[in-house]
């Protein structure tokens, strides 16, 4: 769903999968080695620690301190032990060669692909001489935006586009063009769209039981969304209660935005474990993870893999309990679930009704139906908020301000989301909601009939993974994609999803999904010998894969090539 995640074809290339072959190779050779390691380093630790109580009292303080340090990090010892051992490891000069060819082959097949996905179409590199005329550039525009081999508009994906409607195109449109020019940092120039930022906050607010209280921003999208309530913790932890090495609480199904701003913001995050069975957080390991350095717990309504719901009024009422926030990921699923008690299904609470919640994200540019690039972020409590916004009062230029990571912001996105949400109206949103949550029940009921595959706990909105405990279910994915269908693919453990939009609504399409799937699936089951496809191989090695710093460099790649121009 999100570009720079890899679906299932990217990585398809044979190329791509004889070099992950290799390295894999090589990383399990240094893998068994590192088990030695481990006993003698926990050997060595063990040995230390006892060293250490007496040293206190000696003249070692400073020593002690640097071992407290060493061992009180954000990684198990293990873990690092394990990583400087790969790093040592891959300085040897022939290994460092040995990897270094593999992964440029990696990239060269990541940008082959590029070139096959843009038809091998001529690249622009440099500014024309002379600007084009509006029938070339329109022209050019629609060859560009015809690229790529999925029919998308056919419901043929998962997510990514959430609605489609020409006429809605063309009112927005006209929207956004209106207010192309404007910018809401200079709210004395443009304050009429100041006031529409404002009122979506306020109507979102609204559609999640928020009080006189709740405030917010708009931003560009979920993962902003997530990274600004993150930033607006951290502020918040230390300038209350002196926190300077915050611990993020999170659900291992969580977005990876999390992650992204822990990393941007010198934040930690520790993962908890999901209940194997329902595929949600588990409270109890949640709760044990408490400490005093903990400055937010998440949960998600629903998360991204599953489309399963951790229990938001359990995680609310553990916030209340030891004081710490509470975030909801309402991105995915938040314009949905919202609804769904106005359409007439249940739902347990989620949002601001509950009182430990103190933040929600909820994406207006995924169910909310309005063109990429915004989502709004909501507080309980103006004190957040603040602690959200960046100032600088000492600068030449005067005292700056702005609200989210962006400075300056463009006012017709503003405009086009205000505009989205006035055109569907409640009623609208309502209808949309029941059409995505019957055919959403259609397609599980159908998949849930289907021996050979299980569906990962009970879906809340529109998400539904599947997975097999008969048969690698890549295979399925793989032979769908044969038929021209992209669904997402998970790992840990290996699964497939499909996130149903209203583009799945349109008479026929679930039906011809379900239909498809089934053909293959007997297919499948029918065979159960084939060989792996190398791409299911491939994928299923990269999950193996010790040294995780390869997957890493091979994703780097992988974005690399999105920005491939021949040499
Ligand atoms: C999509 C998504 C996000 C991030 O949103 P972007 O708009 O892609 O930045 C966060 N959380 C969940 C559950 C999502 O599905």
């Amino acid at each position: 769903m999100n570009t720079s995640t890899i679906t299932s074809n990217d990585l398809s290339n044979c190329d791509v999968f004889l070099h992950i072959q290799e390295l894999k190779k090589k990383m399990d050779y240094i893998k068994n080695g590192l088990f030695v390691t481990k006993n003698t380093i926990n050997n060595m630790f063990g040995h230390c620690e006892s060293w250490q109580v007496a040293s206190i009292t000696a003249t070692s303080v400073l020593t002690s301190i640097w071992i407290w340090n060493f061992i009180i990090q954000d990684e198990s010892l293990y873990e690092r032990s394990k990583k400087f051992i790969f790093t040592q490891v891959k300085k040897i000069p022939k290994i460092a060669k040995r990897i270094h060819d593999e992964t440029k082959q990696i990239s060269e097949a990541f940008e082959n692909d590029m070139m096959e996905n843009t038809k091998n179409e001529k690249y622009i590199v440099k500014l024309p001489g002379k600007g084009l005329s509006r029938e070339d550039l329109i022209e050019t525009v629609n060859r560009y935006l015809n690229l790529g081999k999925y029919k998308w508009k056919e419901g043929y994906i998962s997510g990514a586009v959430y609605y489609y409607d020409e006429k809605l195109i063309e009112l927005l449109t006209e929207v956004y063009g209106l207010a192309s020019y404007t910018n809401p940092l200079h709210s004395d120039i443009f304050p009429g769209i100041c006031k529409m930022e404002a009122e979506v906050v306020r109507i979102v607010s609204d559609l999640f039981h928020g009080g006189p209280n709740v405030c917010g921003t708009m931003t560009s999208g979920g993962t902003e969304s997530i990274i600004m309530a993150c930033k607006a913790y951290r502020d918040y932890s230390r300038n209350k209660w002196g926190i300077r090495n915050g611990v993020i609480l999170a659900p291992k199904s969580a977005h990876p935005a999390f992650d992204k701003a822990a990393s941007y913001f010198g934040l930690r995050v520790h993962h908890i474990d999901l209940d194997p069975d329902y595929f949600t957080v588990d409270l109890k390991k949640m709760e044990k993870a408490i400490s005093k350095n903990t400055i937010l717990l998440v949960g998600s309504f629903p998360n991204f893999p599953y489309g399963t719901s951790d229990d938001i009024e359990a995680i609310s009422n553990l916030g209340l309990k030891y004081k710490i926030p509470v975030h909801v990921d309402c991105c995915l699923g938040g314009f949905i679930a919202a609804f769904m008690p106005l359409a007439g299904y249940h739902l347990p609470s989620f949002d601001f009704i509950l009182p430990g919640v103190t933040s929600i994200s909820a994406d207006t540019h995924k169910y909310g139906y309005s063109p990429k690039g915004s989502s709004v972020i909501l507080y309980s409590d103006k004190k957040f908020r603040h602690n959200q916004y960046y100032v600088c009062t000492e600068w030449p230029g005067g005292h700056y301000g702005s609200p989210t990571i962006s400075g300056s912001r463009s006012g017709g996105i503003i405009a086009a989301c205000w505009a989205t949400l006035m055109h569907f109206g409640l009623e609208g949103y309502i209808s949309s909601t029941k059409e995505i949550i019957k055919t959403k029940m259609f397609v599980e009921n159908e998949l849930r009939k289907i021996k050979d595959i299980f569906i990962f706990g009970n879906p809340t909105t529109s998400v539904i993974a599947i997975g097999s405990k008969s048969f690698n279910i890549y295979r399925l994915s793989d032979a769908m994609n044969s038929r021209g269908w992209n669904l997402n693919m998970l790992q840990f453990p290996i699964g497939i999803h499909i996130c149903i939009t209203h583009l799945h609504t349109k008479p026929g399409v679930a039906s011809l999904f379900i239909e498809d799937f089934k053909k293959e699936l007997h297919e499948i089951i029918n065979n159960p010998h084939v060989e792996q496809s190398r791409k299911i191989a491939m994928y299923g090695m990269s999950a193996t894969l010790p040294d995780r710093t390869i997957v890493g460099d091979i994703t780097r790649y992988f974005i690399d090539a999105m920005y491939y121009i021949p040499s």
